[in-house]
């Protein structure tokens, strides 16, 4: 079988010289729409990799590499949101103003809130959460029973904000993907342990991602209620300063303390340290704000109407994507969490008319081979067929995208054992391995 009969074998999703991941980086200091934006490490790595194209300030085009690892993100949130209980839906994004009238939001958001008028002349807005959404939605149902709650709704939607100063990419975005959950409780006491099993499964899902997060005692800012967390992924390009105890549990957002202070307000003996943070998920335990106002309500043991409980938990998917990004990489190339890279594997076939270019068969066969043997990894495997290009600078590119590993097929593939070179990029090692030896591996 000739290389160019197998190669059109394989899907041209799996093949790098067909994949639309355009480097648009000289645009940036063209565009003048966006000179005003500031950029950093995530944004520019984004760019050059072809994962996002900006559009117009604080908005981005999503390209197909970046919506397979949003779309990995999405499927890792929805698991854990599961594990607690959680129920996907989808709510609205064009919300209507009398809403937001009602719960005073509409003049406490100001400029923040995206305003527009349908052909009638009423008012709406672009969603930038949806508290008032999801109560109205609840208190629609008659005959909610104790027996239903907790109820724990969440939804992964475009949020729009008009931010003062969108910048640093997908981190500051005036278009960008959430996930709100609401919750909805009979007491003080279940929404508490409601509260504190989202807390947890965010952990958990910081953890998974291999990124350190941090829980921080929070502001609760226009949203209301009573208690409320942060959680934060440590970074001097970050926007909250943090503050943590050096002898204690103690940590929280400076927003919180009135006065800058170093001594610890909860053990009084250890110091603060102060780091920066990015802001990537809140949680605020909200009581009967929303549903006193919106008369959620539930009929209880003794069959009587009654106010429910609430909290409400976001997390910033697309600031996920890039924090991650900030946090993992370097400046040459994106390193992604393993569970939500675009892509597991590229693999290299060696440079067309050079001494060894035969092997090019058996890299298409170990791309076919991988697909079949383990399931899971059947579209996460792509060859880099321009081989036109030699394997240095398709490795470059290779780094600047970020696959967990690199398979490079060259000379030692054409051996009497044959091997093939794998890169791991977390460990940055390489080793020769045979064939069986990669599946194991995978
Ligand atoms: P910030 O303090 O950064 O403005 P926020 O406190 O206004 O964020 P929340 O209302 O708590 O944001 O929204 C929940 C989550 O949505 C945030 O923790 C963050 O991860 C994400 N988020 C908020 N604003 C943006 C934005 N402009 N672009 C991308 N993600 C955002
Ligand atoms: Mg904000
Ligand atoms: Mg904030
Ligand atoms: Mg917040």
């Amino acid at each position: 079988v000739s290389a160019s009969s197998h190669s059109r074998c394989i899907k041209p999703s799996l093949l790098v010289s067909r994949l639309y991941q355009p480097s648009h980086l000289r645009d940036v200091g063209q565009d003048s729409r966006l000179a005003g934006e500031m950029t950093c490490k995530s944004q520019m790595l984004m760019q050059q990799a072809g994962l996002i194209h900006p559009s117009n300030p604080g908005c981005y085009y999503y390209l197909p590499a970046m919506v397979r690892s949003m779309e990995k993100l999405v499927r890792v949130i929805d698991q854990e949101m599961h594990e607690i209980g959680g129920q996907k839906l989808d709510m609205p994004s064009l919300c209507s103003a009398d809403l937001w009238k009602t719960s005073e939001r509409w003049d406490l958001m100001g400029k923040e809130l995206f305003r527009l008028k349908d052909r009638h002349g009423a008012d709406y807005c672009l969603g930038p959460t949806h508290e008032e959404a999801v109560t109205t939605l609840v208190a629609h149902q008659a005959n909610l029973s104790y027996k239903q709650l907790p109820l724990l709704l969440y939804q992964i939607t475009r949020k729009f904000r008009d931010e003062p100063k969108p910048k640093f990419g997908l981190l500051r975005g005036r278009e960008f993907y959430m996930k709100d959950m609401y919750s909805f409780d009979v007491s003080e006491e279940a929404a508490h342990h409601t509260y504190r099993s989202v807390c947890q499964a965010y952990m958990r899902l910081f953890a998974r991602l291999g990124l350190r997060c941090v829980q921080v005692n929070a502001d609760t800012g226009n949203i209301g209620g009573t208690l409320s967390h942060e959680f934060q992924l440590p970074a001097d390009i970050g926007e909250d300063r943090l503050l943590v105890c050096g002898d204690c549990s103690f940590s929280a957002n400076v927003e919180t303390l009135s006065l800058d202070r170093t001594d610890c307000p909860q053990c009084k003996n250890g110091k603060l340290i102060e780091s920066k943070g990015i802001e990537v998920g809140h949680t605020f335990y909200l009581g009967k704000k929303y549903s006193h106002i919106f008369k959620a309500s539930f009929s209880n043991q003794e069959n009587k109407p009654t106010v429910a409980e609430m909290g409400c938990y976001g997390l910033g998917v697309t600031r996920i994507l890039a924090a991650a990004i900030e946090v993992m990489s370097t400046e040459e190339g994106i390193c992604w969490p393993g569970l939500i890279a675009p892509y597991q594997v590229c693999v290299l076939p060696p440079k067309k008319g050079s001494k060894v270019d035969n092997a090019v068969v058996l890299a298409e066969e170990l791309v076919h081979t991988v697909g079949e043997a383990i399931p899971h990894l059947r579209n996460e495997v792509v060859l880099d067929d321009r081989t036109q290009m030699t394997i240095g600078k398709r490795l470059k590119d290779a780094s600047r995208l970020g696959y967990p590993y690199v398979v490079v097929v060259g000379q030692a593939a054409l051996e009497e054992t044959p091997k093939f070179e794998v890169i791991c990029q977390k460990t940055g090692e390489t080793t020769f391995l045979s064939k069986e030896a990669v599946l194991d591996l995978l």
